[in-house]
């Protein structure tokens, strides 16, 4: 970290991003006044050489020069955090490491989009693992240097020196777009927005402004932008000056996207690219083993779309789609036997993700049910068709078998049975499928460890 030699910089929040930022600043010729407000935290702080300095004392912020915030703590919704309202109060500029990791990136003096290192940043409110991923994996396999930080993997104070040619990849959460006060990505990917998170944000205005600062003022080179919903469209439309600008790229699971400009859209399995009016590729989508459904074309465009930012060419994209294995517990396949596919998408933790799980198979057998949200399962009335039975567990397996209507069902209670009895039952051409549609948390300590538990039983049958 650049820019605070000799200073004192406060730390608020001590996971992994907050150690990883007392760590840069003190590399950085910093002194980092860390706390947190859970003693366990201050102690693993303590045992990697940072004494704590509590700054919930009046006259905490003396002499500070910033207060870097981790993205776990709300900073104004539902209610602000006193320590950042004293920071505020002092006139103490608030920021995080993403904020950090930019200001320091851009000291570092490459200036246009042909000096490399340069960053890519994902937001949205879906699918940023997945197409973050996708994005460093076709670099990876084109040749091309990448490493992928932020959200996903490792925070990004924590990546190695880029060297030259090389890509670093980010995947931002609202919470780290809303706080970071220097944005500076050459290309950001905005992949859809629907709602998520609204306490923390003030609402679904606050949520999309989060989103949005990755497109603010100067802006990136190259836009990648989901215009599914009216605030991808609106943001759209910001970013362009004329329609065949070629600054924006816009991208689309379900539109044919023809105008003038620069576009990526998946229809029918299919995924075209478009340029002046004109298609210039297309890959064919089904059968990708890796990037089964709609949601995942929707994946796939975002990611072709700044692999083509970046140069890349179509056939070297679709060769890497080919060997893009997915990431764990999203839509992954586990398994196959006697013509039958085992996918284990326990991050569907609730009915939106569900939905995406259920419009991606022809014929599925549904294991569902866990700690069910509000409504329970009553708003995937319509997304049942291809549900030839479902298997219900955990806490809410008897109230989802009261919303599930005329769709054949058992009640299992627990893993081992539903896995058992869907396994025995299935017939070739379907797809067991975890997608709780529910938290983990009655019968696991997350979802990884109930998609781990799920693919164990699998596999353990194969
Ligand atoms: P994020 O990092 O934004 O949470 P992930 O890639 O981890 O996204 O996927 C989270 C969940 O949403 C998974 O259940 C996955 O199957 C589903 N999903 C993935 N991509 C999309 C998309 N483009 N639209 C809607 N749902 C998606």
């Amino acid at each position: 970290v650049r820019g605070y030699e000799g200073r004192r910089v406060a730390v608020l929040g001590l996971g992994r991003s907050g150690l990883a930022t007392a760590h840069a600043l003190r590399a950085g010729g910093a002194e980092p006044l860390v706390w947190d407000d859970s003693p366990e935290a201050r102690d693993k702080a303590v045992a990697a050489g940072f004494a704590p300095h509590d700054l919930t004392r009046e006259q905490a912020f003396d002499g500070v020069a910033s207060l870097i915030v981790s993205p776990g703590i709300p900073h104004l919704y539902p209610s602000p955090n006193p320590i950042i309202a004293r920071a505020m109060a002092a006139g103490v500029p608030v920021d995080n490491d993403i904020g950090l990791f930019f200001r320091s990136w851009g000291a570092r003096g490459w200036e246009s989009m042909d000096q490399t290192p340069r960053v890519v940043a994902v937001t949205g409110s879906n699918g940023k693992s997945t197409t973050t991923a996708l994005i460093h994996h076709i670099l990876s396999v084109s040749g091309r240097p990448s490493q992928m930080a932020g959200n996903i993997g490792r925070g990004v104070l924590d990546i190695e020196p880029a060297q030259d040619g090389e890509v670093v990849v980010l995947e931002l959460s609202s919470y780290q777009t809303e706080l970071a006060r220097a944005l500076t990505p050459d290309i950001a990917v905005f992949t859809n927005l629907s709602p998520d998170h609204l306490d923390r944000h003030g609402g679904m205005g606050g949520y999309f402004a989060a989103k949005r600062r990755l497109f603010s003022e100067g802006g990136p080179d190259r836009a990648v932008i989901g215009v599914d919903e009216v605030e991808g469209r609106f943001l759209a439309n910001q970013m362009a000056e004329a329609p065949e600008d070629d600054r924006l790229i816009r991208i689309s699971s379900g539109q044919k996207l023809e105008g003038a400009g620069w576009s990526v859209f998946a229809r029918k399995g299919f995924l075209a690219e478009w340029r002046k009016g004109r298609q210039v590729a297309s890959v064919d989508l089904r059968g990708i083993r890796g990037l089964p459904g709609a949601h995942n074309h929707q994946n796939a465009c975002a990611a072709y779309a700044a692999a083509r930012a970046l140069g890349l060419a179509p056939r070297v994209i679709e060769e890497a789609f080919h060997s893009f294995e997915g990431l764990p517990h999203r839509t992954q396949i586990v398994g196959e036997r006697n013509g039958v596919t085992f996918v284990n998408d326990s991050k569907a933790t609730n009915v939106d993700s569900a939905a995406k799980a259920l419009q991606a198979f022809p014929r599925i057998r549904w294991i569902a049910g866990g700690l069910g949200k509000d409504g329970g399962i009553a708003a995937l009335a319509g997304y049942l068709a291809p549900v030839v039975k479902a298997y219900l567990i955990g806490h809410s397996a008897r109230e989802f078998a009261l919303q599930i209507g005329t769709t054949p069902h058992e009640v299992c209670e627990t893993m081992e049975r539903a896995v058992e009895s869907a396994m025995a039952e299935a017939e070739p051409g379907e797809v067991v499928l975890l997608a709780p549609a529910a938290a983990s948390f009655d019968q696991y300590p997350n979802f990884e460890k109930r998609g781990e538990h799920f693919t164990a039983l699998v596999q353990s049958r194969l």
